[in-house]
Formats: C-alpha cells, structure tokens, sequence
C-alpha cells in the first residue's frame, strides 16, 4: 500500500514552492537598501499579528503558509543584511551560505559520527583547517564548530579546565582538590566568562579581573602578580583569557604579553576571538593581534566577521587531543571505530552535542566563494569604512568622538548648548534617548558602548554592504534625532 504522509511534498511540489520561494528572496536582498532597518515593532504588536488561536488541528497549503509566513518575516524583522546595521557584531548573511543552509537542509546530515556524515564531517574538518589557516593558527589544530562565540568559548573553557587541573576533574569534579581554581580576563572580556565560571561549577568568584590601560585593554603588568598572589592564597590558576577585539571597543588585549605570561606560569591562553580573529588575515593586522597563533585554543565566530548566516562558532585547541580528552565518551551502542590508518573523525566526541546539523557548509561555500583574497578585501573595507565613519563624527561639531577600534567607533551628541549643572548625567538621558528612537526609528542602528560611566553610540561595521554612503549619512541621521531629542528633553 503506498503510504500517504501528509508532511510529504512531491517532487513537483516542492519545486513550485521552492522556486517562488527563491524568487521571493532574491527580492526582498535586492529591496534592502530602500526598506527601514527594523521595522520597530512591540512585542503586542507582533503577538496580536500571529493571534491567539490554538495549535492548528488540521493542515494549511505549503504556499499560503509560505506566503503568509514572508509577510510576516520580511515586514516585521530587525535587518542584519541592511546597509545600515550599525548595531550589534552581527553580520549580513552571504548568500551563498544562505542557499548553503538550503542544501545542508537537504542532505541532512548527521555530523555527530563519521559513518552519518561522510563528506559532510570532512567538510567540517576542512573548515576548521582553514579557519585556522586564515587567521594564521596552525592548521594541524583540533577544533569544532558549535552554535556561536559564547559556546565555543566555552568548549575552550573546558578543554583548559581538563588539561590544566592534575586530579581526574572529569569523575572528581572541582572538589576532586582543595584549591579553588582561578581565571584571569580584564572587565571588557564578553560576559561568556561569567556564564562559564557559573555553568561549569566554578562559580563566578573564580574570574579575577585584570585591570586595563588607558585603552580598555588588558594591563598585563598585573597579570603576573595576580596569578602570584592567587598561588600563594592556595587557589589553582589554570587559564588567562586575552580578547582580540572586544565587543564594547574593539581593543585587542597585548596578546604576546599574556601568551609570555602563560607559559612562565603554565597556565592555559586562551584566546576571545569571536570578532576579532578573522582580522588577523590583514596584511596590514596589529601586530598584537598576530600573537593569537601561540594561543592554546580560540574561538571564532564565523557568523560575525566571516558573514556565515546565524548560527556559527568554532573553537580550535592548539593539541587536538584535547578536545577528545574533554568531551569524549563512548557508549556501548555508538560503534564507530574506522580502518587503522584511515581513522575516522565523530564529532559528537569532542564537544557536547550528539546529534549535530550542517553548519559548516554555509561556511565553507563562503570560503571557497570568496577565497582568502575576497575576505581580506570586505574585512579591510569594514575596517577602513569606520576610520571613515569615524571621521566623518569628527568633522561634525555636534558629536564628540569616543574610540576607534577594528571596525567599531563610538561617538555620543552633545548640542550646542549644555546645562550648566549636571551636564554629564543630562548627556547620558539624551544619549540613551536618542539611542532607543533610533533603534527603532529604523533610518539606522546603532547600539552602546558606556565609557568609564558616560553613554557613547557604537557602530559596528562588520557588514560587507555598508557603503561610504551609509557612513557619511549615519552622523547626519544622528545630529537630526539628536536635535529633536535634546528639545524636546528641554523645551527652550
Ligand atoms: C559576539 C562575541 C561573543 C559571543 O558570541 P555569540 O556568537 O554571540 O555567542 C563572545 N566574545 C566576543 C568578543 C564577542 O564579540
């Protein structure tokens, strides 16, 4: 009897939708630049447009459904892919990672074991590899993609743990001894360090807080002496996280200072490259951050600065065997051993999840679409487009310039005129203000960055279609809000 599921398209089917579908994509990146940033809607608003009917008992057509659920997508969404995305280090999706994500859909690999994924886990492993070739850490590294920066962080965080405490912590636990372990960041490290130390049993006391220089980076000058102090307390130093490129500034913590330490102490170095990384590729690159090659492990995140679709990370260990020695056990009913010699690789071994999707196609594509030459290029243009930008709120009296770092500049308004008491706290309300009604505004958008207590716009350009246009029109766009915000906060 032939089996009629009703989840199951024909052939035929699914070439009609797909088609139309495609069409319709393809018009909606064509139309980007002329549509609103965001369509700056309340959460009531989008509740009461998907209504409060119950789960449907029957089944809708394939095509209204899809017709209905683009209205709903492109009219009411929050574009990353819109030339002035200024916002948050989230990157427009290439388009070839896009239809990657449409292929990888179709094999549907399981890349958790070798034998459920062939090509597909070579593939990853091929990206790995030139993940680290790109940014100059050695290609022989081990390494594994996962959903973004924060998880990679933190199956680097674990692969450090387990190499750096010399009791069994995998069956001990962290009470398997007497020493608290310690690790060391400045305060401008991503808050994944706080979730680690909390997640992984360590809690949040276990972060000591390098303090940092003049320009927001990591002042190893206390580094030593902290990880000194600590040793004599009884507690177990075990890593040193320096940032390449964090996420409020841009600075690139001094990361041949941090690795030096690192080795004098044995501790682990860690690298925070989520944004950063892919920076390292430049010709031109600070040297500080070239350093990220004696790192211990790393983790980048291809959805930031290699313009992958949502969602992709990768952690990438210096020793390969440490990830296995983290993450790997094998249970009696996976039987995935290869031939000697032609061993294969079962991700599900090195990190935490089992069954796992196709992520790194997206990615992939992305770099064979472009090569190492193509990402030098849009990387360099970010980084030369927010010099520009930078520029540009230097030129205009009504802003004052914060920073410059990578591809992130930060600028807050200041009118004209200022009240003669309270000035500074008057800023911060008009800034936060002006931020929230561009936000949702939708000309542009841009985020924050507070500077030692002081409200700054941040704008990040980590978006291969930003153009000088866009950065020329943002510090007009801001100054013309900024204007209106400031009178009506204080009626002349
Ligand atoms: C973005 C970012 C993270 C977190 O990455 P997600 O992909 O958002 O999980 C961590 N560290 C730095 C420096 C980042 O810029």
């Amino acid at each position: 009897m032939k089996r009629e599921a009703p989840i199951e398209l024909t052939p035929e089917e699914f070439r009609a939708l797909g088609h139309r579908l495609v069409d319709d994509i393809a018009a909606f990146l064509g139309s980007l630049p002329g549509r609103k940033v965001t369509s700056g809607d309340q959460p009531s608003r989008i509740r009461s447009l998907l209504g409060t009917s119950s789960l449907p008992a029957s089944g809708e057509r394939p095509a209204l459904l899809l017709a209905e659920t683009q209205r709903l997508l492109f009219g009411h969404s929050l574009f990353n892919s819109h030339p002035k995305f200024f916002g948050y280090i989230t990157a427009p999706a290439a388009p070839i990672g896009i239809l990657g994500d449409l292929l990888a859909s179709a094999a549907n690999p399981n890349t958790g074991s070798f034998v459920l994924s062939p090509a597909a886990t070579e593939i990853e492993a091929q990206t790995i590899r030139w993940i680290a070739e790109l940014i100059g850490y050695p290609a022989e590294c081990g390494g594994i993609l996962v959903s973004g920066g924060n998880m990679a962080n933190f199956i680097c965080f674990l692969a450090a743990r387990r190499a750096k405490t010399p009791w069994d912590i995998r069956t001990k636990g962290i009470g398997g001894d007497p020493r608290a372990l310690r690790f060391y960041c400045s305060a401008e490290a991503h808050t994944w360090v706080q979730k680690a130390a909390d997640l992984f049993g360590l809690g949040t006391d276990a972060i000591r807080w390098v303090p940092t220089d003049a320009g927001l980076r990591l002042d190893p000058a206390h580094l030593a002496a902290m990880i000194e102090e600590d040793r004599k307390n009884g507690h177990l130093p075990f890593m040193a996280v320096g940032t390449a490129g964090t996420v409020g500034t841009g600075a690139i913590d001094p990361l041949a200072d941090i690795a030096r330490i690192c080795r004098d102490h044995d501790l682990w170095f860690h690298v925070d490259g989520a944004y950063g990384a892919p920076a390292a590729a430049l010709p031109e690159a600070p040297p500080a951050l070239r350093a990220l090659g004696e790192a211990d492990s790393i983790a980048v995140d291809p959805h930031k600065w290699l313009y992958a679709p949502l969602e992709v990370g990768c952690a990438l260990v210096r020793r390969k065997d440490d990830l296995k020695s983290a993450f790997s056990y094998q249970p009696g009913y996976f039987r995935f051993q290869g031939d000697p010699g032609d061993e294969p690789t079962n991700f599900f071994e090195l990190g935490m999840q089992n069954s796992r999707g196709f992520r790194a196609l997206k990615v992939w594509l992305a770099l064979r679409h472009v090569g190492r030459e193509g990402y030098i290029r849009m990387i360099g243009d970010d980084i030369a487009l927010a010099r520009h930008l930078f520029a540009c709120v230097k030129n205009e009296p009504e802003l004052e310039a914060g920073t410059l770092g990578l591809s992130i500049a930060t600028f807050r308004y200041v009118p004209a005129a200022l009240p003669a008491e309270g000035a500074e706290a008057y800023l911060n309300t008009l800034n936060s203000t002006l931020c929230d009604e561009l936000q949702r505004g939708g000309d542009a958008f841009v985020s924050n960055a507070l500077l030692g207590g002081r409200f700054f716009l941040r704008a990040c350009i980590v978006n291969f279609r930003t153009t000088e246009e866009d950065c020329e029109a943002l510090p007009r766009i801001i100054v013309e809000l900024g204007r209106k915000v400031d009178r009506r906060l204080r009626p002349h």
